[in-house]
């Protein structure tokens, strides 16, 4: 009926999360209001850890890329489940840090690190630092020196695979921000510098070719480029890299036309691959990370807003204004996403129109989004949009002086407050 399966509506006729009726939560917290369901980002951490375990032998570490959503809370839920984080600045890093993050079990992502973060980095001992280039490299080894440390580092390598994604979210291609290439020597060159460093450790290859990627075949393609690789370094420079980090990217469901495959399928197709690799190449099978960010966050989110005006245009379209928008979801003016929305408040009543709904800032394209099946929405009405748990509240900004929502987690019938609303004063803060 949803989307997210861990949604319901309840006997009288309100959506529910996790077992709680959304329209109590935004009467008790206020709207916009990003609900997080504890439960949910619970079992997908546990569904990729056992599936390493089954198909993997448990010689691999699921690491959370926490840009899909980060607070602490969220950290120490991350914790708890055992598996490490992702982090692509000083302030995720700061914020794992200050969860009390066990620093050794994080890897330090991006395309254009500063040395202040790589200070940082090298203070907090963060178990990986992905290096993406050169000039990186050599910043990372001076600061080394001076600080009398030997970090573990991966490489970040463009492995040349389609991802089959949106443009903005593909990261494998030759054409790419992220990382050296293959195809020029330029990645093998910084391997041949790495092993000739004294003051980092090449502990690893890191590729990551996209996000919401439902094909699993050009992620088997990426296992077997990176292993390639792996080969060539052994046989060429005869250093055999250990650890093999394969990136993130599963899709996951926004509405009902999208059909990801369960994660269980993408473990035990790649998992195949790796082996028959290496026993072909005569490697030893490499430790492997996974950094799932959007198939941990996103199907455990829902927004609660208040819907505001009803606007019909005749002949047009109808619009449902709502009193967030692209400040607290951008996906739709960066991708044009799609979402499932819901009445919360009719939550049983038939879907009967379809309406653009959109936010309250001054942008013609601040929409949630466009032809959406709704039921008969008012001024007053609670609307959810679901599966907005990855990449809405990381993204949202205070476009217009908004204030930032709060963030509400739910679990085992019980809700409790994770980040605050953003007050009047908050949005003065740094204001001189
Ligand atoms: C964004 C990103 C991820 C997570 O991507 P999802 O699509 O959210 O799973 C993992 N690794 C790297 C390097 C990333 O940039």
């Amino acid at each position: 009926m949803f989307v997210s399966n861990n949604l319901d509506i309840n006997e009288k006729g309100n959506l529910t999360i996790g077992g709680i009726d959304t329209t109590e939560l935004a009467a008790e917290y206020g709207t916009p209001l990003y609900v997080m369901d504890e439960a949910v980002i619970r079992e997908s951490c546990q569904r990729f850890k056992n599936s390493i375990d089954k198909y993997y032998g448990g010689q691999g570490r699921v690491c959370y890329a926490s840009k899909a959503f980060s607070c602490m809370e969220m950290c120490r839920v991350i914790a708890d489940e055992g598996l490490g984080l992702e982090v692509v600045s000083a302030g995720e890093m700061y914020t794992a840090m200050k969860a009390g993050f066990p620093m050794e079990k994080i890897g330090f992502q991006g395309n254009n690190k500063t040395d202040e973060e790589l200070e940082l980095a090298l203070e907090f001992g963060v178990g990986n630092i992905v290096v993406d280039n050169i000039s990186e490299l050599d910043r990372l080894e001076k600061l080394a020196a001076e600080k009398g440390k030997r970090p573990h580092i991966m490489f970040r390598i463009k492995p040349g695979i389609d991802a089959h994604t949106h443009a903005f979210i593909k990261t494998g291609q030759i054409d790419s921000k992220f990382g050296f290439a293959l195809e020029t020597g330029e990645a093998f060159d910084a391997v041949k510098r790495a092993l000739s460093c004294k003051n980092v450790e090449l502990a690893g290859l890191h590729c990551h070719i996209g996000s919401q990627i439902f094909d699993i075949t050009p992620l088997e393609e990426a296992a077997e480029v990176m292993l390639g690789f792996i080969a060539k370094i052994k046989n060429e420079l005869g250093y055999e890299v250990k650890g093999l980090n394969l990136g993130g990217g599963f899709g996951i469901k926004y509405v009902n036309s999208d059909d990801p495959k369960p994660f269980e399928m993408y473990m035990e197709r790649v998992s195949a691959v790796v082996k028959s690799k290496c026993s072909e190449l005569g490697l030893s099978q490499p430790f492997i990370y996974l950094e799932p960010g959007r198939s941990i966050a996103a199907s455990a989110g829902i927004t609660l807003y208040t819907v505001g005006a009803r606007k019909v245009i005749p002949n047009i379209r109808t619009y449902i204004s709502v009193d967030g928008g692209m400040a607290d979801n951008p996906r739709y003016i960066l991708y044009q996403s799609e979402y499932d929305a819901v009445v919360a408040n009719k939550a049983s009543e038939e879907r009967s129109e379809k309406v653009t709904i959109a936010g309250k800032c001054c942008e013609s394209g601040d929409l949630i989004g466009e032809n959406m099946p709704l039921q008969h929405a008012e001024a007053g009405d609670i609307l959810a949009v679901c599966a907005t748990g990855a990449y809405n509240y990381s993204m949202s900004s205070n476009y217009n002086r908004l204030c930032k929502p709060a963030v509400v987690f739910v679990k085992d019938g019980k809700s409790r407050i994770a980040v605050k609303r953003e007050t009047l004063d908050d949005i003065i803060r740094n204001d001189i």
